[in-house]
């Protein structure tokens, strides 16, 4: 099975229309995807994010999608950010429209943006954020109230890493996710951005194999044209470190299908 479960539309930074993506999915013979445009944030409106308005239309354009293209299973998501406090609000949003799943992001500490510009992380301590960030990533996960996390070592983003070995953060955040039974993405995002690496590395993604944590794949498309781009290296990478199955989302109930 190849399955997409991460693409944006236009209404927040990406490109086009569900439909305009599952066009390119049917084209390259993806066998399911999964819409997850930005959610809105509880407390601010940002140009990244949907804003409490466009839900509806948002979950139109799904629907139009899935009536245009009914070969493909279209499913119906979002991407929520995840920052310490949202909790109330992220179950409101869950109880709005009978969403499919939902991929939990943390794209922010506190102010400073995980995965807004290099420049960013030029003037930081990176080891500490890369800390920081996984200790907010767990608490993520602790929350149950996503159903995948996204891009998981999203701190590599501009390359800037830290030079001890981090294995045993990966272990603690990893057994967090396995114990409140969170699956992770693997996104080929990341092989478009200056680390030119999947959404995890190999070695985080082979702990998360020994821990049994089950696994989304997506491409965190933008454009139409990103629609499962570069999965052949994701599946690869996957089969590597022991996978030989991928999620699925139903109305948040989740089945495992064969890679
Ligand atoms: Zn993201
Ligand atoms: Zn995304």
């Amino acid at each position: 099975m190849l399955i997409d479960y991460h693409m944006h539309t236009e209404l927040t930074d990406g490109t086009g229309r569900p439909a305009d993506y599952a066009r390119v999915a049917v084209e390259r013979g993806l066998d399911e995807i999964g819409c997850s445009d930005h959610a809105p944030l509880a407390e601010r409106e940002t140009d990244w994010t949907m804003k409490k308005s466009d839900l509806e239309t948002y979950v139109n354009w799904v629907r139009e999608a899935q009536a245009k293209f009914p070969q493909l299973p279209i499913k119906l998501g979002l991407e929520v950010d995840y920052v310490p406090g949202c909790e109330d609000w992220v179950r409101e949003l869950a109880a709005m429209y009978p969403w499919d799943f939902f991929l939990g992001s943390v794209h922010y500490l506190g102010e400073f943006p995980v995965d807004r510009s290099a420049k960013d992380w030029e003037t930081e301590n990176v080891e500490a954020r890369w800390r920081e960030y996984f200790e907010l990533w767990k608490k993520a996960a602790r929350t149950r109230l996503f159903d995948s996390l996204s891009h998981p070592d999203l701190p590599k983003k501009f390359n800037f890493r830290p030079t001890t070995d981090f294995t045993s953060v990966y272990d603690d955040a990893l057994g967090a996710v396995a114990e409140s039974d969170v699956a992770i993405e693997v996104s080929t995002a990341g092989l478009r951005k200056p680390c030119r690496e999947i959404y995890p590395s190999e070695p985080f993604l082979k702990i998360a194999r020994r821990l049994n944590v089950p696994i989304t794949l997506g491409s965190d498309a933008h454009i139409p044209q990103d629609v499962g781009a570069e999965y052949g290296k994701a599946i690869a990478l996957a089969r590597s470190c022991g996978y030989d199955k991928v999620c699925r989302f139903t109305l948040r109930k989740r089945d495992l299908v064969k890679l």
